[in-house]
């Protein structure tokens, strides 16, 4: 079946009060398994909200999210976690890493959290470092890296618990374009090693067009 399925989502802040602001009109939007999809759109068009609602961060007003065919559209918010942890992996534009822990830590914890053994977690973290090329640095705390490595090290912990969907808001925004270019490199080769699905939302249309497939989001809709 298809890693994620949107069918008329809608969703709008501030509902009917003053204020209101209708972001997704009915989006429909299907990512096969193992395609890589570029969402491109103007700034303030619902790109966070949309993937929010695809990583069953937060729900939508009406509509359906279905990753991996099961359908999330009304479970708990307990059902939607364990599901989130499971199955979607987020990268954002900063990076986010715990600042007290080590690279390697980084990329650790989240598979702790998620039930894996301590040596393999380690194992697991050591071999995406190594694939996006910043193994020399898996004892460093996140300041002694610089930008584009502790971006390499965000991928890694974003995919640390082998997702099927890999949500990505502007993941190269902050660098500047030649690394955000090589660094954009590294996170392509590690989703296509693995085999995942990824929604990856740029205004860089050079990325845009490394990618399978780019979709538009336009008046609240997915053209
Ligand atoms: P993008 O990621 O494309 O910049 P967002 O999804 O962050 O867009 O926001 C879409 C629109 O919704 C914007 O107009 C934004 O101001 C508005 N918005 C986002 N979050 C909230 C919120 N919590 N309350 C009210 N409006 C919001
Ligand atoms: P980039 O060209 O990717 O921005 P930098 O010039 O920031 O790289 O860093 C070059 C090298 O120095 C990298 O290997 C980085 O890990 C290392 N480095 C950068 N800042 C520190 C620091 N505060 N402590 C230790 N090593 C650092």
């Amino acid at each position: 079946s298809d890693t994620l399925r949107l069918e008329g989502v809608e969703k709008a802040y501030n509902r009917g009060k003053p204020g209101e602001v209708i972001v997704l009109r009915g989006v429909d939007l299907t990512i096969a398994a193992g395609e890589v999809v570029a969402l491109v759109a103007p700034s303030g068009a619902g790109k966070s909200t949309l993937l929010h609602i695809a990583g069953l961060l937060d729900a939508p007003d009406s509509g359906r999210v279905l990753i991996g065919g099961q359908d999330y559209t009304g479970q708990s918010d307990r059902q939607r976690t364990a599901a989130r942890r499971d199955r979607v992996g987020f990268v954002y534009q900063f990076h986010h890493l715990l600042p007290e822990f080590s690279a390697l830590e980084n990329v650790v914890l989240p598979q702790l959290a998620n039930g894996t053994g301590r040596a393999e977690a380690e194992a697991r973290a050591l071999r995406l470092l190594q694939a996006v090329g910043v193994d020399d640095r898996a004892e460093h705390r996140p300041a002694a890296l610089s930008g584009g490595q502790q971006q390499r090290v965000a991928f890694c912990r974003g995919l640390a618990n082998a997702p099927d969907l890999l949500l990505a808001d502007e993941p190269t925004g902050n660098l500047d374009p030649a690394t955000s270019d090589q660094v954009f490199g590294a996170l392509m080769a590690l989703v296509r090693d693995t085999g995942m699905s990824a929604l990856i939302a740029t205004h860089n249309m050079d990325l845009a067009g490394r990618m399978d497939r780019i979709v538009r989001l336009q008046a609240g809709r997915v053209v």
